[in-house]
């Protein structure tokens, strides 16, 4: 058993009875004792004060692959809808099922979140793990890791995915320690090793200038944080339809350290929603300073495109960071990325290379960029740039 009890350290306080979320615990003759619905979540452990509950992390060889099975999904919400990152995973996700001929579920936790069951169903779910209370209506840590780690203990899935998000990292590291599984963070590919049937994570290491290939051989289950726009959503299927299983949890708020003061929506996604952008013009080196970026944003606004950035430009301080397109900035997806003056390093590409159309304009005819670009104009910006946009201007008729 994972989490333990000393008996001679339980003073019978109940406050691990208030913090368990399966109602998994009893106080029997002043002691601490788990009952049947006892998931070894571990929510009483830091609970106690007493040092009368401890959990020991699981070893390799606890882990008996067969009885581990199915493809699991950790759900995103952004107020009452599904993060798009959440609809790709599954789209990842039901090739990865199908690959290995077992189902695909969602965990979804919520408060009266019942409906997004079906669209989780359209995007692909056989089934959808449902836990609701209020205590579970905005992301928080502790709560969220203690009913995931005991919905993972009690269903025992093969392969959990999350969305490489602030929400995802914090919490799939939190559950993987917790269930002694592997986890390869920021994958940018997912296969089934046909020999094997392991789970093969691929994703960029030594500063972008490999590919590593992970495989988890022991631990369960095999654990991976994907970033949004990497993978690729399934056409919805309005008439599909997924099994619901609901969880029953009770939370206490008063056990839960952290509280939700007030949610104010960040200036800086309004600016640049570079990830759901359907056009992108970037702006590299070869701008030569800050003020040439208007040049960028020029052609952005007339195309309808946000404006992206390499790194370098990010690091000189000629543009905010969240503009920056890449390995250490953001995965963006466009119909049409235009990289204007960036030489396509490997870190860059990483953000941008699945683009659907990519025109790179670089005085350089050896530069990178042309190898992953579309259409590619060995030129000067300074002459390009702003010809195409007065093109533009005129077609659009703006
Ligand atoms: C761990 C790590 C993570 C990183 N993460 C990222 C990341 O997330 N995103 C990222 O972008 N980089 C990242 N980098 C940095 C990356 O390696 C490159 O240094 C960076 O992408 C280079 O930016 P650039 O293309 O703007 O500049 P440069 O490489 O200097 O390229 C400038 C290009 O402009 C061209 N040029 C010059 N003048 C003109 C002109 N007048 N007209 C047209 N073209 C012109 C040049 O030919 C050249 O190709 C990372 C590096 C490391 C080590």
């Amino acid at each position: 058993m994972p989490v333990r009890i000393i008996a001679e350290n339980c003073t019978g306080c109940k406050l691990c009875v208030q913090a368990c979320p399966y109602d998994g615990m009893d106080i029997v003759e002043g002691k601490a004792q788990f009952n049947d619905n006892c998931t070894m979540c571990g929510a009483c452990v830091s609970s106690c004060k007493f040092e009368a509950l401890v959990l020991d992390l699981p070893k390799k060889e606890d882990h008996d692959p067969t009885q581990f099975s199915g493809v699991w999904v950790i759900a995103e919400r952004h107020d009452n809808t599904l993060a798009s990152v959440t609809l790709e995973l599954l789209g990842e996700g039901r090739k990865l099922a199908d690959e290995l001929g077992t189902d695909l579920s969602l965990a979804l936790l919520g408060d009266e979140v019942a409906e997004l069951a079906q669209t989780a169903a359209a995007y692909g779910a056989d089934r959808v793990y449902l836990a609701q209370d209020p205590v579970l209506n905005d992301y928080r840590t502790a709560p969220y890791a203690d009913v995931m780690t005991g919905l993972i203990n009690e269903h025992k899935p093969e392969i959990v995915l999350v969305g490489a998000t602030s929400m995802g990292r914090d919490l799939a590291s939190r559950i993987a320690v917790r269930v002694g599984a592997g986890l390869t963070a920021d994958c940018t590919g997912l296969h089934i090793d046909p020999d094997t049937k392991l789970l093969v994570q691929t994703r960029p290491a030594f500063g972008g200038n490999i590919m590593a290939r992970i495989m988890c051989r022991f631990a369960r289950p095999q654990m991976a944080t994907v970033r949004p726009r990497v993978m690729k959503k399934l056409e919805p299927d309005l008439g599909r339809q997924a099994e619901v299983v609901e969880i029953p949890v009770h939370l206490n708020e008063r056990s839960i350290a952290t509280k939700i003061v007030e949610v104010i929506a960040s200036n800086e996604g309004q600016q640049v929603n570079l990830q759901d952008a359907d056009i992108i013009v970037s702006g590299g080196r070869g701008l030569r300073g800050p003020e040439n970026f208007a040049l960028i944003r020029e052609l952005a606004e007339v195309v309808g495109g946000a404006v992206g950035a390499s790194r370098a430009t990010v690091d000189a301080g000629w543009i905010p960071a969240y503009h920056q397109v890449g390995q250490t900035g953001k995965t963006v997806q466009p119909k049409l990325y235009i990289a204007c003056g960036i030489s396509g390093a490997v870190q860059h590409v990483a953000g941008m290379g699945s683009s659907d159309v990519i025109v790179a304009i670089n005085t350089d005819p050896e530069a990178p960029i042309f190898k992953v670009a579309t259409y590619g104009i060995v030129d000067d910006l300074f002459k390009v740039v702003p010809a195409l946009t007065q093109k533009l201007k005129q077609a659009l008729g703006k």
